[in-house]
């Protein structure tokens, strides 16, 4: 029986988790989860799947869990810490994390479970993107496995098949090119947060959905593959394909092309990434090939869109860059989704903050979050004075 960590249980990755989980009773057991703060779907999960471990990261919302656990039936021990969260995790009992949460937050806990050794199934993109190059150095020296859990990344490990990497031309990244590939851009001024969070293809959360609405999410994507795979940046294309139905290529040097195609289902990476490297089922729909229209492809709009070029310059600059475009990222995006800027804002600021902050050499996890607090100060700061607030 494989024991698994589940983090950030309540969230899209964690809930298709639960579901693929769930078809395998024999095979996996969830022995920890947590959540950020939605603790009611938390119980429910707990008293359905009975893990060892709970943890919820906002406290508020953690001692209304514990209320309710105390009332109930349940064995399930509440963690009251992150350190102690991160002494379960890297506890020998456990085989597999399965690292779902959203933003730079989950650096640790992904450094922790890399640290010690576990297979890490990684849809927390953000941890890679800032430090891809120190958790490949840490799995190498601990054997831990980082197994994407991005569907254009499983497409892409799917199509590798234990390829050295030494024969590849080429990556192609598809994206559906979100909800705005056809809106006019002298509109995107007037843009909101419910159209920018409404994906045509992907049920996902907010943060990633206004990613992918403003093309970051491919930018971030780069970056991703250029550590998961080894492959350089001028090597990993952007392609638009609206229909959502190829998920990623590799383009070998002697001009065969491998794509992997799946319905548009988190649930195909997640069992693709527990099963392997056998197949095991996932619970998604087939794909019916005689009721599809046609695959259309296209070049991403760079001008209107330019977060795929920010993602470029920040793995060209290297050291802290990817971590700045990370952090501003970030802050834009929540600040956009509290409505304190527009659409078009994020880039502006995510450009001007990797302006204004210089590369620094990355030596340890530190000097990440380091950069990442700076980057998030300075970032609010130019939020505040673009709406006239004093600082
Ligand atoms: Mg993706």
């Amino acid at each position: 029986m494989e024991k698994i960590a589940l983090l950030g249980s309540t969230g899209s990755i964690g809930t298709s988790s639960i579901e693929v989980i769930k078809l395998h009773p024999e095979k996996f057991k969830i022995s920890i989860i947590t959540c950020l703060n939605n603790y009611k779907l938390l119980m429910q999960q707990c008293e359905e799947l009975k893990p060892t471990f709970a943890f919820i990261k906002d406290r508020k919302a953690s001692n209304l869990f514990q209320m309710e656990l105390s009332s109930s039936s349940l064995n399930t021990i509440l963690i009251k810490s992150e350190k102690e969260l991160i002494s379960y995790i890297q506890d020998g009992s456990i085989d597999t994390v399965i690292a779902g949460m959203v933003g730079i937050s989950g650096l640790k806990l992904v450094y922790s479970s890399i640290e010690a050794g576990k297979k890490v199934l990684l849809a927390n993109k953000e941890s890679y993107i800032v430090a891809g190059e120190l958790l490949n150095n840490l799995a190498n020296k601990t054997k831990a496995v980082i197994f994407p859990l991005d569907s254009e990344h499983s497409a892409i490990h799917q199509c590798l098949s234990n390829n050295n990497g030494k024969d590849i031309k080429k990556l192609y990244i598809t994206g559906s090119g979100g909800p705005f590939l056809k809106r006019k851009p002298s509109t995107f001024s007037s843009i909101t947060r419910d159209e920018a969070i409404a994906h045509p293809i992907w049920d996902m959360g907010p943060k990633i959905s206004v990613d992918s609405s403003t093309l970051m999410n491919k930018g971030l994507e780069i970056i991703e593959a250029r550590w998961l795979f080894g492959v350089e940046e001028r090597d990993i294309e952007v392609l638009i394909h609206p229909e959502g139905l190829i998920h990623s290529m590799v383009e070998y040097i002697d001009g065969s092309v491998l794509s992997h195609i799946s319905v548009a289902d988190m649930k195909v990476p997640i069992a693709y990434g527990l099963g392997y490297p056998s197949r095991i089922e996932s619970g998604s729909e087939l794909i019916s090939f005689t009721k599809l229209s046609s695959l259309s492809f296209s070049d991403p709009d760079l001008e209107n869109f330019p977060s795929i070029n920010l993602a470029r310059r920040a793995l060209k600059e290297g050291g802290t860059s990817p971590v700045v475009l990370n952090a501003s990222n970030e802050v834009a995006v929540q600040s956009f989704l509290d409505k304190k800027i527009s659409f078009l804002q994020i880039m502006e600021l995510v450009e001007y903050i990797m302006d204004k902050l210089e590369v620094k050499s990355v030596q340890s996890i530190e000097d990440i979050f380091e950069t990442d607090l700076i980057a998030r100060v300075e970032t609010n700061k130019r939020i505040n004075s673009l709406n006239g607030t004093p600082n």
